[in-house]
């Protein structure tokens, strides 16, 4: 026997997800002495033993415990030491470098078998967890992980607790929000002031009340939800009502997968991302012409898609076994999950906030003791192309580190609308959660509180600030107040960037940019936009042709602007001759037409997302919105899949800079509905353009720039038809095609983007 030392280094996920005590009970097996400890870098393991052990030990290190992700394992040589036996030490404090942080974790199958365990004495506790599940990210105060630093520091672990988390053998060796009854945090019913109800069983009556159709705020794992019967056509109305919400679908948790089958098309991916531990929201094709349908009627209105989630806190498995029929009672399976929030602002995450905002929304409370650090949404994700794709990135996912070499320390501010930041330092790219629009006051606190805090746990001092172009966005005025180098990022390259990142690409491609909206260097506002990347420049190929948004910001909101905008830019004056074509008065359509003439307050926009409003109220599907790409979804929707044949367009080329002209394609149009094709037929064919004169355009710049790789980003790809389109037609002409997977295609993803062309640009 030949004794040896060995210190291992071990950096990435690997802390507060049962790493250590994997590594304590190896160690055990293979007879070695020594320690394990978390410390800023990640977990350090001091080992002493028969040198052939210590192989096998080292060897057994990759089949880590199912959260860990071990990125990187340093070994090195040192001289014996003696150690009489091996233990987890307590935390160093003694590191500049940082780790990586879990995301919180949807409860594990061991402790459900518990909480249902009439015997086990936390039987029907909510706030069951072991060191694979329960809260994490939501939290954590600062690093290292450890109890001491997270909101669970005000709970003093009874003996039987300690005991669990002190014994190396145990699944709950440090799991550090371990809790049980007797000394763990605990749930009460409140009225809609915030009074408590005296009740032995808080759940039991939460049931009773969600099936009398009543509506509860909910305080969940990272945030408060709003629930109540989603089979409930009167307390939706009520709802809806309430939360000034009148069509935007609401998010559902399904009792089960059997209930998900029941109203929804469900693929075996589908089914893995939602039964697994991230637990997000899936959006699922929903099943059409069964009369179940008619039950969720009020919920997902224009729109062939429902967000849906299954039960991933003990609380939320308590309350569907609460709610299963009992003597010939009715059963409720499918609950609206709603972000508890009013209109706009961000999620309440406090018991006092929540119950000081959400009093003339939830009819009653369901609080609870366990603070929560820092809100975090419910992610939403989708399968696309058999691959998952993260629509909002949030609980489960995020804080999302991104490996990516050599970056300085920079904060990237993000977007305005579904804003993210993100963080570089080293060799990652930390990605936040969704934070929402930056629409109002408290949208902007709770951002730079992330930002603050994010700074804190990986103790960052960022000296390049990027943000992007656009002077009006509060993120951009936030960066104006940082202190540092800072460097303005134009929106669709971070977009292209972004979708690079996701793949793992570093060289120039072309980047097809559809979105709503971003400023453009030349001062309009881009959308629609064909350009040439790399992750330090881009050059802007081509585009939709300019035309004018009258009002600007209004004709976001009133799809029916853009209509007249378009049909102006197709016939000029003519168009009054069309003027039955759009249900609005005469009168305003010339005042639309006045406002374009004399160029006032219409900026010039390339906008593929415009392009859609404009059809969708051309059509007559829509005239005004009530939430952003409500119109696009909604032609989306109704375009039938089977439609043959395309539109006219034309293509400009300008010495290698190509422009789309929408003039035919919009008097085509015109020339179906007067001849009165089906507007799903129109829909369809209208899809069928947009794939086809993006195709082209790439072959013409594959043909004028020899660059044959192709990356799809901007919120128009989450449209599906779209997205599957110019995919799959761009891989049958021989293009190399990239999607977005983790980072999201959606403004979501853009600090991701601005993080790298910022270090680009400095000269990495
Ligand atoms: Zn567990
Ligand atoms: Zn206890
Ligand atoms: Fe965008």
């Amino acid at each position: 026997m030949v004794r040896v030392r060995r210190l291992i280094k071990v950096r990435g996920l690997v802390q507060g997800v049962g790493f250590r005590p994997f590594i304590y009970r190896l160690a055990n097996i293979h007879s070695l002495s020594g320690w394990v400890n978390n410390n800023l870098e990640g977990v350090l393991i001091d080992i002493e033993g028969d040198c052939r052990e210590i192989g096998s030990f080292l060897a057994k290190i990759s089949s880590a415990p199912p959260l860990a992700k071990i990125e990187e394992l340093e070994i090195k040589e040192l001289p014996l030491k003696g150690y009489g036996d091996f233990r987890i030490k307590e935390s160093l404090l003694d590191s500049t470098n940082f780790t990586l942080i879990s995301p919180d974790i949807a409860t594990c199958p061991e402790c459900k078998e518990e909480m249902n365990n009439i015997n086990n004495h936390r039987y029907h506790y909510p706030f069951i967890n072991c060191t694979n599940c329960g809260p994490r990210y939501s939290i954590i105060e600062s690093l290292p992980y450890d109890r001491s630093v997270t909101t669970m520091k005000n709970f003093t672990m009874c003996e039987e607790c300690r005991r669990e988390y002190e014994e190396p053998g145990d699944r709950r060796f440090h799991a550090q929000p371990n809790a049980c009854p007797e000394c763990g945090p605990e749930l009460w019913l409140t009225d809609y002031r915030g009074k408590k109800i005296s009740e032995e069983n808080p759940l039991k009556q939460a049931t009773k009340l969600l099936k009398r159709g009543k509506i509860l705020a909910i305080k969940g794992l990272a945030g408060f939800h709003l629930a109540c019967d989603a089979g409930n056509q009167d307390t939706i109305k009520k709802l809806r009502n309430r939360k000034r919400r009148p069509v935007k679908p609401f998010a559902l948790m399904m009792k089960d997968i059997a209930t998900v089958k029941e109203f929804c098309y469900l693929s075996t991916e589908e089914k893995e991302i939602l039964t697994g531990r991230r637990k997000p929201i899936v959006l699922l094709k929903r099943k059409s012409g069964i009369p179940n349908n008619q039950l969720l009627a009020g919920i997902s209105v224009d729109n062939n898609y429902l967000a849906v989630m299954l039960p991933y806190t003990p609380l939320h498995e308590l309350l569907f076994n609460g709610l299963e029929s009992k003597q010939g009672e009715k059963e409720i399976t499918v609950l609206v999950m709603t972000s508890a929030n009013t209109s706009g602002l961000p999620l309440e995450y406090t018991n006092q906030g929540a119950v000081t905002r959400l009093e003339r929304i939830a009819d009653y409370f369901i609080l609870h003791n366990r603070e929560i650090k820092i809100p975090i949404d419910d992610s939403i994700s989708r399968i696309i192309l058999g691959k998952e794709q993260l629509i909002r990135g949030a609980r489960g996912y995020i804080p999302l580190a991104i490996r990516f070499n050599g970056l300085k320390e920079t904060l990237a501010c993000g977007s305005h609308f579904k804003n993210t930041i993100a963080l570089a330092k080293g060799d990652y790219i930390f990605l936040s959660q969704h934070l929402g629009d930056l629409s109002n006051l408290e949208s902007y606190q709770n951002y730079k509180k992330v930002i603050g805090h994010l700074e804190e746990i990986y103790q960052l001092n960022p000296q390049i600030i990027a943000y992007d172009f656009h002077p009006g966005y509060l993120s951009s005025r936030f960066a104006e107040t940082r202190q540092g180098k800072r460097i303005k990022v134009q929106h669709h390259h971070a977009h292209i960037v972004s979708c690079m990142v996701d793949n793992q690409l570093n060289k120039q491609v072309i980047g097809l940019a559809f979105d709503g909206t971003g400023l453009g260097i030349d001062g309009n506002l881009w959308g629609g936009e064909f350009l040439i990347c790399s992750y330090a420049k881009f050059t802007r190929v081509g585009q939709l042709n300019y035309l004018k948004m009258p009002g600007g910001e209004a004709a976001v909101k009133e799809p029916w602007r853009m209509a007249v905008s378009y049909l102006y830019h197709s016939y000029g004056e003519q168009l009054l001759l069309f003027n039955k074509l759009i249900a609005v008065d005469q009168g305003e359509i010339k005042k639309i037409i006045r406002l374009i003439k004399a160029d006032l307050n219409s900026p010039q926009t390339s906008s593929m997302g415009r392009l859609f409003d404009a059809v969708a109220a051309l059509i007559g599907l829509t005239n005004f919105i009530s939430y952003q790409a409500q119109a696009a979804i909604k032609l989306e929707s109704i375009a039938s899949r089977k439609a043959r044949g395309l539109y006219s367009y034309q293509i400009e080329d300008n010495d290698g800079y190509f422009v789309v002209s929408t003039i035919p394609l919009i008097k085509e149009i015109v020339e179906d509905l007067n001849s009165g094709i089906p507007i799903k037929v129109i829909a369809g064919r209208f899809h069928n353009t947009i794939i086809g004169f993006s195709v082209a355009i790439c072959e013409l710049i594959r043909d004028n720039y020899g660059i044959e790789t192709v990356t799809l980003s901007g919120g128009v790809f989450q449209n599906e038809i779209i997205l599957k389109g110019i995919y799959q037609q761009l891989m049958l002409k021989g293009f190399e095609v990239y999607l977005h997977c983790r980072i999201p295609c959606n403004d979501g993803g853009l600090s991701v983007g601005q993080i790298v062309i910022a270090n680009y640009q400095e000269g990495v």
